[in-house]
This record gives structure tokens, C-alpha cells and sequence, in this order.
């Protein structure tokens, strides 16, 4: 008996033991591809939805960038929620992104791919850690956009090919019965024939419809139409706004079917695509891309709107951002501006090294295709086998500075920096050392890294198209916007990283990194009890 009571005097002595994080229920991650975010003010008095809600009762950051120097669609998606630098995640570009073909694709024919290149821990493993029933859905039109925000994890992860939803079977041996159920509903083949008109009235925008540079000079003006085939219009749809819609839709019945957020606390990542296709295709300056831009706004309320009805407004916690910008057609910017802006291609100097080298190696400078001692892919020089340029005797130092030389010469080049000179660069003061050192892993074999003048571009043969890619502010500034549940509204100056959203969403979880990050928390915009 007494030990009963000691027993029990015991327990109650005991401080009671510390209660669980009420953590908010549902994470969502709202990746807005090639998002600049001048289009949030340019158009701010016509929006009215999602962008609107975000930016008016959100935490923006004005001045976010992905501080790295190839700011294209897989690198930039691996940041986001590891709170890593491509340098570290090891995506330091989109040909060795998320491509892998010993993971095929099911029920349709397209790339295989899977994380596997993919180095680090994101969001979710971190939150799975500490919560063992969490979940996570993402989807995206694009592999590297589904893929990449949840690293390595096997979650319900797919993207949109040839009019389908599917995945890999690096994450599974069948597609769910939802997400069959949302393909045999067929809503991109039913787009033949549709038509992408503006939303709004026609003087609601300043742009000229008719710019001789826009999608090759091929249907300019709107209305644009679908073609009458249906499988030709699924295909075409990734170019138009309906896309993205098509993609929240399914966002959202996964979300029901999977019950995320009843339960602990889910993440759920969607990367919309169609902004990427229409700003390459008609540019920055355009009547698509506005038009893109205040639908886009449309939908992304429609979509908060569901979320906060079946979750509760208190129970989420949203964050917007982009992967990268884009730099408008040089050939816009020389015709408006007068400012020298190029399409650069340094193909031809490196194919001439590579010719001398194989003269000097002893080993060929015939007629023949040249021997690929040095590629040039995104703006970085790769040594392709040290070895065996070792033993050619030939000093590497000698062969990179004269190459160095002649692409500094060529119009539109910046600079060319040895990779081996940039960790003595102020990082402070010199933004594109900065850039170009979170970018690099020391065993990427980058030997060399080559910047474009502000509105220049590298060239894609025959395709005349808006691109990003540079270690710009036109490329790298993205919005950073969070909202909801435990996010101090308001607007935040000051350098902000994508890097930094995984670390603050992790303070928001009350978890923490499985590894060493890049990133900080961004306490500003927490409200106090976190
Ligand atoms: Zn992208």
C-alpha cells in the first residue's frame, strides 16, 4: 500500500512531460517555375487570388534569390527544401538532373528518372525523423520539379507525360488507384481544339501582342488554339496556363485521396510548369506571360481556397517561390534598349582546343570528330579525364589560360574565372564569385566557369527562345513568400536565400537538420511562440 502511494506521490511529483509541437498540419510548397518576381508588382493591381493573398497576408521577402550560378529548373528545385546549395546537393545542372534509365517510367513511354544523383536530406526526412506517419505528395508537369523538393524520399512523387500523370519505379511498381482514376478522366486530350484566350479585356494589357521575336515567329497572337488531335493538344497544353490548373487539380485530388493532413503533419509540393514554357516561349515582356501570370493567380486562389476548407486556415502553412527568373530575347533587348545583349555560343573555341590537344597528345587532329578533353555545358568547363590529360605531359594551366583569352574575347562573355582562383573572391562585393562557389562541388571537375553579360545568353541551335541560366539578377532574384500558420506577415529586406526556406519551415515543424545545411531560419517572419 505505501508503495502504491509512494508510487503514485512519485508520478506526481514528476514534471509533466513536455507536450508534443503542435506543428501546423499540412506543409505546402508552391513552386512557381521561372517566377521572376517583377511579375508580382508589374501586374499587381489586376491580381486578385492566390498571388494576391500570399503577398497581401504573407512574410515576403523582397530581395530572394537562388544564389547559384546556373539557375536552371534541377538545380534550382534541389535547394528549396534542403536548405543546401547546388554545390552540396550535387544538381548542377538539368542534362544530370533527375535522369536515370534504370528507373522507367510507368504506364507510359518517356525518360526514366529518380533522385539518385541527389546528395543531402530535405524537409520531409527530417520531419519523418522526428514523426514517423508523415507523408509527402509532389507533383509538377516536369520530373526534376516532382523529384528533386523531396530528395531521395519514396513518397507519392509524379509529373505529367505524354497527357498522363505517372512516376518512376524508383518509387513504385504501380500507379494508385487515384491517380488512374484521374487519367482515365482524360482532361488534357479533351483540350484539342480549345482555345487560350486573355482573361481579361484586351486593354487591360500594355503589352504588344504582336512581337516579331515571340515563339519563332509561329502563332503570336492570341487567341491561341489547340490542335484538333487530341494527343497533339495534350502535348501542347504544357505551353498554356491550362497545365498548371490541370496540375493543381490533381494536386488536390491527391490530397483528398491520400487524407494528408488528418492525420500528423503531411508536405505536399507542387512545381507548376507552365509559366517556365510560356516565358520561354514568348518571353518576360509578353501578353502571354501577363495573361499567364493573372490566370495563374486565379487558379492559385481557387486552390488555397480548397486547402484552407478541408485542412482549416490555422492548420497550414504555404510557401511560395521559384526556381529561377529568365533574361528577355537579346534580340528584344538590342531592338528596345540598344544595349549590346547576344546569343552566345563558345562551341566552336572548344572544339578547336580540343583538336589542338589531340594533335599535341599525338593522337589524332584529323578530319575526324575531335576527342572531348574539355566540354562546355551551362557556362562550366569539365575536364573530362585528368589522367589521361595528365599523361599527355601538356600543363593544364597553359591550355585554361589560353582558352580563357579567347572566350573573354568573344561578345557577349563577362568573365571567364579559373575555379581554382574563386574561393579568394569577396563574396561580399562580387556576387558572381558568390554565385558560382555555392554552385560548384569540389568533385564536379569544373575547371573553368564562363559568365554572360547582363541580357546575353548561351545559344541553342535553332531555337530562338527567352532563356535563364546565368548567375544574373534577372535569373536568380525569386520570390520567398510565406504564409499561414505561425508566419508573421509583413514585408523583409535584405538577402534572402532559397536555402533558407527549409530551415525555417524546420523551425516552424520544430525539427531539425539531419545534416549540416547552408541555409538560416528566417526568425524575422516567425511569430513569437515559435
Ligand atoms: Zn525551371
Amino acid at each position: 500500500m505505501l508503495l502504491s502511494i509512494l508510487a503514485l506521490c512519485c508520478r506526481l511529483a514528476e514534471p509533466p512531460a513536455p507536450a508534443p509541437p503542435a506543428r501546423p498540419k499540412l506543409v505546402v510548397v508552391i513552386t512557381v517555375d521561372q517566377l521572376r518576381p517583377d511579375y508580382l508588382d508589374r501586374w499587381k493591381s489586376q491580381l486578385s487570388g492566390g498571388f494576391f493573398q500570399l503577398v497581401n497576408e504573407g512574410a515576403v521577402f523582397a530581395d530572394g534569390y537562388q544564389d547559384h550560378a546556373v539557375t536552371e529548373t534541377a538545380p534550382g528545385h534541389s535547394t528549396i527544401l534542403s536548405g543546401l546549395w547546388p554545390a552540396h546537393t550535387g544538381i548542377i545542372r538539368n542534362s544530370q538532373g533527375v535522369q536515370d534509365s534504370a528507373a522507367a517510367l510507368l504506364e507510359v513511354t518517356g525518360p526514366g528518372a529518380s533522385p539518385r544523383r541527389f546528395r543531402g536530406t530535405t524537409l520531409f526526412d527530417w520531419l519523418k525523423a522526428a514523426d514517423p506517419i508523415a507523408r509527402a505528395l509532389s507533383v509538377s508537369r516536369k520530373d526534376r520539379g516532382a523529384i528533386l523538393p523531396i530528395g531521395t524520399a519514396k513518397e507519392q512523387v509524379f509529373w505529367y507525360q505524354s497527357g498522363l500523370f505517372t512516376t518512376s519505379r524508383y518509387y513504385a511498381d504501380s500507379l494508385p488507384p487515384w491517380v488512374r482514376a484521374f487519367n482515365a478522366r482524360r482532361l488534357p486530350f479533351k483540350a484539342a481544339n480549345a482555345t487560350w484566350a486573355l482573361l481579361l479585356p484586351d486593354s487591360a494589357y500594355k503589352e504588344d501582342d504582336n512581337e516579331v521575336w515571340e515563339n519563332g515567329g509561329r502563332d503570336v497572337l492570341f487567341p491561341h488554339r489547340m490542335p484538333a488531335d487530341s494527343l497533339l493538344a495534350a502535348g501542347a497544353i504544357a505551353t498554356t496556363p491550362f497545365l498548371d490548373s490541370l496540375t493543381l487539380l490533381f494536386a488536390l485530388d491527391g490530397l483528398e485521396a491520400l487524407r494528408l493532413g488528418r492525420r500528423g503533419t503531411d508536405i505536399l509540393a507542387v512545381s507548376l510548369s507552365s509559366t517556365d514554357a510560356v516565358g520561354h516561349a514568348f518571353g518576360p515582356d509578353s501578353r502571354e506571360i501577363h495573361d499567364q501570370v493573372v490566370r495563374l493567380d486565379r487558379y492559385l486562389g481557387w486552390f488555397l481556397k480548397r486547402l484552407i476548407d478541408k485542412i482549416g486556415r490555422d492548420n497550414v502553412v504555404v510557401v511560395l517561390t521559384a526556381d529561377h527568373g529568365v533574361t528577355s530575347y537579346p534580340e528584344r533587348t538590342r531592338a528596345k534598349t540598344g544595349a549590346a545583349a547576344f546569343r552566345v555560343s563558345l562551341d566552336t573555341i572548344v572544339t578547336a582546343v580540343n583538336r589542338d590537344l589531340d594533335r599535341l597528345a599525338g593522337g589524332g587532329g584529323g578530319a575526324g570528330a575531335a576527342r572531348q578533353w574539355l566540354t562546355l555545358e551551362s557556362g562550366m568547363l569539365f575536364l573530362q579525364d585528368n589522367g589521361r590529360f595528365a599523361a599527355t605531359g601538356i600543363r593544364t594551366d597553359s591550355v585554361l589560360d589560353a582558352l580563357a583569352t579567347r572566350m573573354r574575347a568573344v561578345a557577349g562573355v563577362a568573365r571567364v574565372d579559373r575555379v581554382a582562383d574563386l574561393p579568394r573572391a569577396d563574396t561580399a562585393s562580387d556576387p558572381v564569385a558568390r554565385r558560382w562557389i555555392h554552385h560548384l562541388p569540389p568533385d564536379a571537375g569544373v575547371v573553368l566557369v564562363v559568365t554572360l553579360q547582363a541580357g546575353s545568353v548561351w545559344d541553342i541551335p535553332n531555337t530562338p527562345i527567352a532563356m535563364h541560366g546565368q548567375p544574373s539578377d534577372d535569373d536568380a532574384h525569386v520570390p520567398i513568400i510565406f504564409w499561414g500558420r505561425g508566419v508573421k506577415r509583413g514585408i523583409y529586406r535584405g538577402r534572402t536565400n532559397t536555402v533558407d526556406i527549409a530551415p525555417t519551415l524546420g523551425r516552424l515543424l520544430g525539427v531539425t537538420p539531419l545534416s549540416l545545411i547552408d541555409g538560416r531560419v528566417l526568425t524575422d517572419a516567425l511569430a513569437p511562440r515559435n
